[in-house]
């Protein structure tokens, strides 16, 4: 029997947009099992708390094409220790511009050396409609109250609305 193929697609989803979407929607098809692992780094402030970035990557992952399983969880600590842990052969990442490149390559050749068990990373070229977007950029129209509906869904919107009332 072929091994089940399992990936593991980490970030910070701060919150999770439709570009993430998107590259999630696709990597269905690629894996058996997508574990979508949400960052949750002491160190670094984000806008949503990693229960809030999950919650929203539940809802909004519920109706999404593809045929793979998905799992969420957060974790800390290194992601090439995390996909381990999970059984997990590859981590995923999208990508969209050159500067994702410049700093995705020597993080997945170190996530190589480091893995015990030959953990790799596959990339996905960001969709045509969607690369312009990031989380960053997302936050910042938010907190200016700018229309935020090209970049995430609707309830994403409402609560991003939730962290900047006006
Ligand atoms: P991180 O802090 O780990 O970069 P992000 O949530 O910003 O977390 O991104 C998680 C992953 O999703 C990264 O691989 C990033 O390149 C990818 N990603 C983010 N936005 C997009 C997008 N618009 N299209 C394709 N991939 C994206």
């Amino acid at each position: 029997m072929r091994e089940e193929s399992k990936a593991v697609y980490p970030g910070s989803f701060d919150p999770v947009t439709r570009g993430h979407l998107e590259v999630i929607e696709r990597a269905r098809e690629l894996f058996d099992v997508l574990h979508i692992a949400v960052a949750s780094n002491p160190d670094k402030s984000c806008l949503f708390t990693s229960e809030e970035r999950l919650e929203l990557l539940r809802s909004e992952t519920a109706d999404l094409g593809g045929s793979g399983v998905l799992e969420f969880s957060a974790f800390e600590g290194l992601t090439a220790s995390f996909a381990s842990e999970l059984g997990a052969r590859w981590i995923l990442r999208g990508l969209r511009a050159a500067a994702d490149t410049a700093y995705e390559l020597p993080m997945a050749l170190s996530n190589r050396r480091c893995a015990q068990s030959g953990i790799d990373t596959v990339f996905l070229p960001a969709g045509a409609e969607t690369s312009f977007i990031s989380s960053s950029l997302v936050r910042e129209i938010a907190a200016g109250g700018g229309r935020l509906e090209a970049f995430v869904t609707p309830r994403v919107e409402e609560a991003l609305r939730g962290k900047f009332p006006s």
